[in-house]
């Protein structure tokens, strides 16, 4: 694959560059560890470059649709993104390693957000407000100005859809930092936006490691929101940079997020999500339900379907398209394995997948474990582990689920299996989470459902209707009139 743009990476006010430095990165395939080209590597002067343009096109041409034109515009790109989708899968499959139909979900997800916020543009509105006589009051949603993005590597695709592109419909113009390891189809993006007639500068690009142009535009002064998906580290330095300017900020963080199983649940409909749940992406999605708390009076049954289920998956190069491609990076790998060396001392191996035999020798492929008995404080429950291994917590009384479910630093998503009506609702209230699943896991990944953090897991919401207000300040007008 031509992957010579990458190299010309830096897209500022509609014209593509090298950065301002000359210095690249190189592009891996995790799938077999070989280097496949080369990606511009911006820095502070590109960030600063990029920040000016997305200014200069809140005042040009951009500024000046009407939010039905931008909306239309959002629907367009979206349709384009569609008639790339294969070319856009098979970019992704080669730079994150994501199997083909999952990068493909992806891009599906992506042009699902770009009619979604197409349609949403025009219909946001503020509201007026009865007041004292002689007045009459009302508020405007207005756009923050300049958005910073900054994503990680495991769904671009997806993250620019529920970020940048809501951002967008909203009269926002956006710098966009991708992660190094993942920045093609983020590239490929802003060029079919842009061709499809995205005004120069409503949306910039700056590719590069985090600590040069991530850094420098989460400190800028020019930015006036930032939004991060990353992990809990990071994004509280991001929002410790973004304080110094008084810059307001989203953060999508982590998780470890619970699927709760009562001796009641309809097993047969909960395993495919207590499987799936864990080991989509290799494991490496921050929405991952990683801790499986199961009640002892089905323990042993699903110990038991774990294993079998574990035992069939695959993992193996993107291309052929198994449950699970490779993770990421050598470093990244690393990682996880230094959970899965504890796991093996401490815990015990209920279920297995396999790497499959002919998957390269340089690519970076783990099977899918599952560890079972495991204490709700073991470091296994409590951290992100970021790959495909599951932990099985079992629980005795709706109490001890609650407390165990909670116990952790995060709350991203929590699921709940069970035939009992008023426990369902119980457990939603209580549940630490910005999502609740009952009886499912995830909703099939609707753009429209509100998403986001409490605690560690961070704070503000993208993706549905929501991300809009996220993505607007509020302005109140009071006349007085007499
Ligand atoms: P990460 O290291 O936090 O990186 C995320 C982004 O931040 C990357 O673009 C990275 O650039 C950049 N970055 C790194 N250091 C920076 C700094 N000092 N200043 C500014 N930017 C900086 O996270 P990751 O390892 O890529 O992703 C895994 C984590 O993200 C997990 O914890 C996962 O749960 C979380 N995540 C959360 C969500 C969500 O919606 N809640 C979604 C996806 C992932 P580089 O690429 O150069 O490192
Ligand atoms: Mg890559």
């Amino acid at each position: 694959m031509d992957l010579d743009f990458a190299r010309e990476g830096v897209f500022v006010g509609g014209r593509w560059r090298g950065a301002a430095s000359g210095e690249t990165l190189p592009i891996e395939n995790p799938s077999n560890g070989e280097t496949v080209g080369s990606l511009a590597a911006g820095g502070a002067d590109d960030v600063d470059a990029a920040v000016d343009a997305a200014r200069g096109a809140l005042s040009s041409e951009w500024g000046a649709l009407s939010a039905a034109e931008r909306g239309r515009l959002l629907a367009q790109i979206g349709r384009a993104v569609l008639a790339q989708a294969d070319r856009l899968a098979e970019l992704e499959a080669l730079d994150v390693g994501k199997p083909l139909k999952q990068a493909r979900a992806d891009v599906v997800a992506l042009a699902r957000y770009l009619e979604f916020y197409g349609g949403a543009a025009d219909k946001l509105h503020g509201e007026s407000i009865p007041y004292l006589p002689g007045y009459t009051v009302f508020t405007l949603r207005e756009p923050h100005g300049v958005t910073g993005h900054i994503i990680p590597w495991n769904y671009p695709m997806q993250i620019i859809g529920r970020s940048v592109v809501a951002a967008l419909a909203v009269g926002n113009a956006a710098v966009l930092k991708p992660a190094e390891q993942a920045s093609l189809t983020a590239l490929a993006f802003a060029r079919i936006a842009a061709e499809a007639g995205l005004p120069a500068g409503a949306l910039n690009v700056v590719p590069g490691t985090g600590a040069a142009a991530g850094a420098a535009l989460a400190g800028h002064p020019g930015i006036d929101h930032i939004s991060f998906t990353g992990s809990s580290g990071v994004g509280a330095t991001i929002q410790a940079a973004a304080a110094r300017n008084a810059v307001p900020v989203t953060l999508e963080l982590g998780g470890k997020s619970p699927q709760v199983v009562f001796d009641d649940a309809d097993l047969d409909k909960a395993l495919p999500f207590l499987v799936s749940a864990g080991i989509q992406n290799a494991g490496q999605t921050c929405s991952a339900g990683s801790r499986i708390l199961v009640q002892r009076g089905v323990y042993d049954q699903v110990a038991a379907r774990l294993a079998e289920r574990f035992a069939a998956l695959r993992s193996g190069p993107a291309r052929a398209d198994l449950d699970l491609g490779p993770i990421i990076s050598a470093r990244q790998k690393a990682m996880i394995e230094g959970f899965v060396e504890v796991a093996r001392r401490e815990l015990t191996l209920i279920g297995e997948g396999q790497v499959v035999a002919d998957a390269p020798s340089g690519g970076h492929y783990l099977p899918a474990m599952v560890f079972g008995d495991v204490a709700p404080d073991h470091r296994l429950a409590q951290e992100e582990i970021f790959g495909p291994v599951q932990v099985v917590i079992p629980f005795d009384t709706e109490e001890d689920a609650v407390r165990i479910a909670n116990g952790t630093p995060y709350g991203l998503v929590a699921g709940v299996w069970t035939r009992d009506a008023d426990r369902l609702f119980r457990m939603a209230r209580k549940l630490r989470a910005g999502q609740v699943f009952l009886n499912n896991y995830g909703a099939a990944g609707g753009v429209e459902l509100p998403f986001g953090g409490v605690g560690r897991s961070g704070h503000g919401r993208e993706k549905g209707f929501e991300a809009l207000y996220g993505f607007t300040v509020l302005k109140t007008v009071a006349a007085h009139h007499g």
